[in-house]
């Protein structure tokens, strides 16, 4: 992974301050950050990387989690990151449900490899994503969807994401903004809910509908994946079994 060296860095913890909340669906909203000492974002980063969140007054040891941009790096006002409250939440619960606007947390970053490499990736890149694991590709997404075809970036992006249903659908107005640009197409498949009349795709992330999203063309590509286990799993099963090589598949796992 290249790293411009004239990028702006903030080394060890900070303190991040929230902006503004949005709420994406029931269970998931959207923090936006500005470093509570400087104002605006802290750091330059890499559409996909993550930061880390350190919590010291929550349990008797500090507990530590980490959280994707999804905001892209473009956007210099403010840093995104979208968190869903997980089944037996902890510190999910936290930051969906007892966060305000002004609160500070102590943070750091960015980390992570789950990147566009332009030196080494195809110039196609295919993402697959399951529920909050949609979270990097929206950040890459938005970083390249209006430079596509030039230098740094690939040509097309193809993206297929699976939420239960519409009632769980999360950063939709961007998914819907993306899906206007050209060689930019987000497919999104309800596993839970049949809403094929209006454009949604039904059913789970399986191998056959990967091959029906690529038409059977798996060639030139390059495969990233984020998501619930079995899904990455499935992603990575169907690219291998095409043919793909294993430098052109990368995932990036939210347990730790
Ligand atoms: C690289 C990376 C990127 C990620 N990006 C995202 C993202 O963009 N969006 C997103 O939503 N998630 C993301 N995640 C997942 C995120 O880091 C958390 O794992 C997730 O939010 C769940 O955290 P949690 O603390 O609620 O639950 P868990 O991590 O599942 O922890 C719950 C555990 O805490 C225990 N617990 C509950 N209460 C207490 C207590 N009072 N004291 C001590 N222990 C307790 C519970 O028993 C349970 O075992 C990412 C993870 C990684 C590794």
């Amino acid at each position: 992974m290249k790293l411009d060296p004239n990028r702006r860095i903030k080394r060890g913890w900070m303190n991040l301050k929230i902006k503004s909340i949005k709420n994406e669906c029931h269970d998931t909203k959207t923090l936006y950050f500005i470093d509570a000492d400087e104002g605006g974002i802290p750091f330059d980063y890499i559409a996909g990387q993550y930061i880390t969140f350190r919590f010291d007054d929550v349990s008797e040891k500090p507990v530590v989690r980490s959280y994707t941009m999804s905001s892209s790096p473009r956007q210099t006002e403010v840093l995104a990151v979208t968190v869903k409250e997980v089944d037996d939440p902890f510190i999910s619960r936290l930051l969906v449900r007892d966060t305000a606007v002004d609160q500070i947390y102590r943070a750091r970053g960015p980390i992570g490899k789950f990147v566009y490499e332009p030196e080494s990736d195809e110039k196609h890149l295919v993402m697959i994503a399951g529920g909050s694991g949609v979270t990097p590709f929206i950040s890459i997404m938005r970083e390249y969807m209006d430079r596509l075809g030039t230098e740094g970036a690939p040509e097309k992006m193809t993206l297929l994401v699976s939420y239960r249903s519409k009632a769980d659908l999360i950063l939709w107005d961007d998914i819907e903004q993306i899906n206007k640009h050209s060689h930019c197409r987000i497919v999104t498949t309800l596993s839970r809910e049949d809403a094929t009349g209006e454009g949604f795709w039904h059913g789970r992330i399986d191998s056959s509908m990967i091959s029906k999203l690529l038409d059977g063309n798996f060639k030139g590509k390059t495969f990233m994946t984020c998501g619930p286990e079995a899904i990455m799993d499935t992603a990575v099963a169907c690219a291998k079994a095409h043919g793909v090589e294993e430098r052109h598949i990368k995932t990036e796992s939210f347990s730790s």
